[in-house]
């Protein structure tokens, strides 16, 4: 496995998807299609709305909530106090709801965010449980990909966000590419995750690095599988 792949450090992995900005995955791309088709045939019109993330990416989104420039949420999507916040508590707060640089999986092109275009136009999309539950526009779609996915058929798809484990929040619109995501989550050591945060310009570092084990092990490793 190559390090660079799993930290967003390259992007050798990847191509470009038709018609869109976004990247992912080659060995994806056309079992993503026939996924987005079989979508259509249905009637949805599946479409990502975040894909490959790069490593300064992530450090610039992580910082950001780091100095209490981005909102934290809550798991009832209400926005915390960040005056209020120790930084153990901040560090906890963001990683329920994005990654410290060099632990998403959205470095790794294998997984995406997606919406139903038909419900929602793209600048719409908040990305948060109620847009995907009941009567949220992306509801249908989900519920539609649960039983593709329970059927195996969602062309190797599945949610490893799908319930609450303690770690980061349940993300219905998340999705990942079994046959490439688990050969990465495979290589994922903690002494990769150790010696990449030390060497980021993360802030924060130190509670993340007194808290490494956990972290690794609630947020890293802690996910539904297919
Ligand atoms: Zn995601």
């Amino acid at each position: 496995m190559n390090i660079d792949i799993l930290l967003g450090k390259t992007q050798e992995h990847l191509v470009p998807l038709e018609g869109t900005k976004f990247f992912i995955h080659r060995q994806m791309l056309h079992d993503f299609l026939k996924l987005q088709q079989s979508a259509k045939n249905e009637g949805f019109d599946l479409q990502i709305i975040s894909a490959f993330r790069d490593y300064d990416r992530q450090l610039k989104i992580w910082n950001a909530k780091a100095r209490g420039e981005r909102p934290l949420m809550d798991d009832q999507e209400r926005v915390l106090n960040f005056s209020t916040l120790s930084p153990t508590e901040i560090v906890f707060a963001i990683l329920r709801w994005s990654a410290i640089p060099g632990c998403s999986r959205h470095h790794w092109g294998s997984d995406i965010d997606v919406y139903d275009r038909k419900m929602q136009a793209p600048e719409e999309v908040k990305l948060v449980p109620s847009e995907c539950i009941e009567n949220g526009p992306a509801a249908l779609l989900h519920n539609w990909l649960d039983d593709q996915i329970s059927q195996n058929k969602a062309f190797g798809f599945f949610r490893p966000y799908s319930t609450d484990r303690g770690g980061i929040s349940p993300e219905r619109w998340h999705l990942s590419y079994y046959p490439i995501s688990r050969r990465i989550i495979d290589s994922y050591t903690f002494s990769i995750f150790k010696k990449n945060i030390l060497e980021s310009e993360v802030l924060l570092k130190e509670i993340i690095l007194e808290n490494a084990e956990e972290i690794f092990e609630r947020y890293i490793m802690n996910f539904d599988l297919p």
